[in-house]
């Protein structure tokens, strides 16, 4: 479940004070978390409070021009060009403070750029774009010389709390899917369906606003064409799972990440090899990048034969998807539901399925 955590309301700042309604409310917020006063924070030592006061001390000025989701990447790169490397991290996220990756696009790139969160994949509307510009900013934060003044800028430990089991992408757990129904009639363009699960086991509840994670399996005649093509027997052995299992549960198989036309670069020569270079450069020789999911990158270099645990270690690790919850709580407690619309698509002649929505509608 995704949650937005409401801060503590303590009034320290008097309603006399010469302040406008947001600026007290921020300097209320502000107070409580440095001196703890919510009793779910230690207070901050002195030089960590000097650091909280002049933001991340690296002189931004927290503003982000670039925090429009409609905006290509290329242009929001330009904006921040010049601004400390973690407000490029975040210029270079969708935008979309969707929640996917865990966090609001802010937090993640702050994360990031503290070491705080070493996975650079996880902004799913980003896609291929986001992550690759990610990885080059963390190349330039490898290469970073030392924070030039720790006189004004002190290590601050950070420690990470693991969340509470169901309301984090990190802690999950298992709910019991009920029942789901098609809520349009024979012959309709549209596929929606009305899918309901029972959280009484996990003991979960929700609010109003809160979203509902699902790390769904991709589809099993998807991943037996695949390993049809690299050759391969579905039990051989990956990371303790069959290949069969581990290309169900664990990998994204859409769209090809870099790292499978690296791996392909690799045990291929000549043309092929230049080809595969150039994408997972992420150039587009033959005008079809696009529309390379797995198995279509497989097919394009039909013959290449990479070993099973190389090939899983190339690809992604599946992402969770968010849906609104379309139920109440209150009415009925224990149970969820969800309205969701299916996605199905056909490129060339053969058709794709969105991950969760159809393993929400046919597989779960
Ligand atoms: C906070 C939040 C709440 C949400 N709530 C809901 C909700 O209540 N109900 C709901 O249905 N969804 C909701 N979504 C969207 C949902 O999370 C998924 O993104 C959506 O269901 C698609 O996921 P999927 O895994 O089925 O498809 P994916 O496997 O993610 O595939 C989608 C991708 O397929 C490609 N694609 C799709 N159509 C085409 C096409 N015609 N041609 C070429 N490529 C195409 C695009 O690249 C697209 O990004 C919500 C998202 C967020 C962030």
């Amino acid at each position: 479940m995704n949650q937005i955590v409401k801060p503590p309301r303590l009034e320290i700042i008097p309603q006399s004070a010469p302040f406008s309604e947001s600026q007290r409310l921020w300097l209320n917020g502000f107070l409580v978390g440095m001196l703890g006063l919510d009793g779910t924070a230690s207070p901050l030592a002195p030089e960590q409070g000097i650091s909280m006061l002049a933001p991340s001390g690296d002189g931004d000025d927290g503003e982000a021009p670039w925090h429009d989701q409609t905006m290509p990447i290329a242009d929001r790169m330009k904006l921040a060009e010049g601004r400390p490397l973690r407000r490029r991290m975040m210029a270079a996220m969708a935008q979309q403070d969707c929640g996917q990756c865990g966090y609001n696009c802010s937090d993640y790139s702050d994360a990031i750029a503290s070491r705080s969160e070493a996975r650079l994949n996880l902004c799913v509307p980003g896609g291929k774009e986001t992550a690759r510009m990610l990885k080059a900013l963390h190349e330039e934060l490898d290469k970073a010389p030392a924070a030039p003044s720790p006189a004004v800028v002190p290590a601050v430990k950070v420690s990470t709390t693991i969340a509470e089991p169901g309301r984090s992408r990190d802690n999950p757990v298992s709910a019991k899917f009920v029942s789901r129904r098609l809520l349009n009639k024979k012959g309709s363009e549209k596929e929606t369906w009305h899918i309901e699960f029972d959280l009484s086991g996990p003991g979960l509840d929700y609010v109003v606003g809160d979203s509902f994670g699902i790390f769904a399996h991709n589809d099993l005649g998807l991943v037996d064409q695949i390993i049809a093509l690299l050759g391969a027997s579905h039990t051989t052995q990956v990371n303790g799972k069959t290949l069969r299992q581990a290309l169900t549960e664990d990998v994204s198989l859409s769209p090809a990440p870099d790292t499978l036309f690296e791996l392909i670069s690799f045990i291929t020569g000549g043309a092929q090899r230049e080809k595969a270079r150039s994408l997972a450069q992420g150039e587009d020789p033959d005008r079809d990048a696009a529309t390379l999911d797995v198995m279509a990158a497989l097919q394009k270099f039909s013959g290449i034969r990479p070993h099973p645990e190389a090939f899983v270690e190339a690809l992604e690790p599946l992402q969770p998807r968010l849906y609104s919850i379309s139920s109440s709580h209150n009415a009925t407690p224990g149970k969820l539901s969800l309205t969701v619309d299916c996605v199905r698509y056909v490129v060339g002649k053969r058709k794709r399925l969105g991950l969760a929505s159809t393993f929400l509608a046919e597989r779960v």
